[in-house]
């Protein structure tokens, strides 16, 4: 009997390594696929449909079930920043895509340097300011990956996406960036990456220099009658951002007046298929020039852009994630054919979700959504203000989701008037339907929240004068907005900050399923301690779990 639980015991201690936990390899190549306002509220609908890589992804990987961004306010620069940075705005400081000056009320671009060293790679069209990363006050993961090969020419890491903002969010300062210059219709770099556009990346551009401008016809994956599309209000373009939709019945080449071509292009499927042929195209010809150890990131921009147009609902964007599906696929299995499965990790998340048009939630019966428009309400507190104090244009202008106040206006009232007039301000908004909290920015800063109340989040976004004075909370699914179609996502809810994560290497890190919430900014330190390398220095998180 003894010998028996002796026996058993021994066998427990040396229960072998595999039916733990495998053993991590260190990559060779790390692949990390940020689709653009992948919601995780997309999957309860359409996660049946995925049959390609997506699926791959989510049946042989880690899957986090509750990954969050923790913003208040989740746009695509700070969404990436918390990719690359493993770190929150109020220290990497790329608060929002751009943010208004308190001096001049002039709008900043995050990734706008006009500085000659920044200036955009381009032969010809008009001159353009620059762009660089000089907005970010810490390093990221590129940053880290490329201090580890001070040394060796082995090492490179390169960042892809349609648009600027996201590939510089992800390049930082020691990685290389291409986007396409929506003036010429070319893939395009800067200076702070490179002195000129490499050749292979030259011959990519002559090979496809009018891609974007030819009329195009966008197939559906599926019939368009399959059960794929059949969600209700999946063709309701009554609140969109564009009078039609992109996908047409009868297979003529798309139009739409008022529309270029470049702007329909940059929203369809076939656009995935170009920027993921330039980043074969600069995979392929990193690994012949002996560069055989790889950190790309890749942020796949038009689920965002007919996010913003035609909502989650549509069939555009239900069907855009159906080509990226396939798209994604046959890029992992070109990774795969040059570096091994076994030595490819794969990562999937998005840089934030996106909130349906609210009209569309009230049709859907739920009736408390509603858009609330920021022009009015600017001109009803101005006019407020003027009646009351004598002040005209108190209220200059609204950033998701801050007003901005005239700062020489508020000082000339003296601090005993400022508090009235803020405090007047603030009644009025939180007596808008749709308007659930008010903060003046020191409130906010002040205010002690726990690390998952949701209006930490806010707080997570503060960074020295990049915000506005009246920061407004909506009440979920009512969005406070420019425009009056089409949406956003600009609040804390789960269907604007919680997106899918997946992370997959075959033979080492698969086949788990991780319910606990788990931050997004965990990511970084993630890679990090998979690659080897350091963590970005100003990411205060954890590694995810279920990593070894
Ligand atoms: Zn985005």
């Amino acid at each position: 009997m003894y010998k028996y639980v002796l026996m058993l015991l021994v066998g427990a201690l040396f229960v072998p390594l595999s039916a733990k936990q495998k053993k991590t390899t260190p990559p060779h190549v790390t692949v990390v696929f940020v689709i653009d306002q992948f919601a995780y509220h997309y999957l309860s609908k359409i996660k049946p449909f995925f049959k390609h890589g997506i699926k791959m992804l989510f049946d042989k990987g880690i899957v986090y079930d509750d990954a969050h961004h923790p913003l208040g306010v989740p746009e695509t620069a700070p969404g990436h920043h918390s990719i690359s940075t493993g770190t929150l705005p109020k220290y990497h400081g790329v608060v929002y895509n751009s943010w208004t000056s308190m001096t001049d009320y002039s709008k900043t671009r995050y990734e706008i340097d006009t500085t000659p060293q920044a200036d955009i790679l381009r032969d010809a069209g008009e001159k353009q300011p620059g762009a660089s990363p000089h907005h970010t006050k810490v390093d990221g993961l590129s940053d880290q990956f490329m201090y580890l090969a001070h040394g060796s020419d082995r090492y490179a890491a390169y960042s892809f996406s349609l648009k600027m903002h996201p590939v510089i969010s992800c390049a930082n300062r020691l990685g290389k960036a291409f986007w396409l210059d929506s003036k010429t219709g070319l893939f395009t770099s800067s200076k702070v990456y490179f002195d000129a556009l490499p050749e292979w990346a030259v011959v990519f551009n002559n090979k496809h220099k009018h891609a974007t401008t030819k009329p195009f016809h966008w197939k559906t994956v599926y019939p368009h009658n399959s059960p794929a599309y059949a969600f209700p209000y999946a063709r309701d373009y009554e609140h969109a951002g564009a009078p039609l939709g992109m996908i047409t019945e009868d297979g003529k080449p798309l139009t739409i007046p008022g529309v270029s071509p470049y702007e329909l292009f940059v929203r369809s499927p076939q656009s995935m298929d170009l920027l993921l042929g330039l980043a074969k195209t600069a995979v392929d010809n990193l690994y012949d020039a002996g560069k055989d150890r790889l950190l790309l990131f890749i942020s796949l921009s038009n689920l965002d852009l007919c996010g913003h147009t035609y909502g989650p609902d549509s069939m555009e964007c239900i069907d855009i994630l159906y080509h990226l599906d396939k798209q994604i696929a046959d890029f992992m299995g070109n990774i795969n054919e040059i570096f091994g499965a076994k030595n490819a990790l794969y990562v999937l998340t998005g840089d934030h979700g996106i909130c349906p048009i609210p009209e569309i939630t009230a049709k859907k019966g739920y009736h408390p959504a509603r858009r609330i428009l920021a022009k009015q309400m600017i001109t009803e507190m101005n006019a407020l203000v003027e009646k009351k104090y004598g002040l005209a244009g108190f209220v200059k202008t609204y950033e998701p989701t801050f007003f901005v106040i005239d700062q020489e206006a508020l000082r000339a009232a003296g601090r005993a008037q400022g508090r009235s007039i803020m405090h007047d301000l603030k009644h009025f908004l939180l007596g808008q339907r749709g308007i659930k909290k008010v903060w003046t920015r020191q409130e906010i800063a002040q205010l002690p929240f726990q690390p998952d109340d949701l209006e930490q989040f806010y707080k997570n976004q503060l960074y020295k004068d990049r915000n506005g004075d009246l920061t407004i909370m909506t009440e979920p699914y009512s969005l406070v907005t420019h425009y009056e179609n089409g949406t956003s996502h600009s609040s804390p809810y789960d269907y604007d900050t919680h997106v899918p994560l997946v992370i997959y290497q075959k033979g080492s890190l698969e086949h788990k399923r991780i319910t606990e919430k788990v931050w997004v900014p965990q990511l970084s330190h993630t890679i990090a301690r998979i690659l080897g390398v350091m963590r970005p220095s100003a990411s205060p998180y954890k590694p995810l779990p279920g990593i070894v």
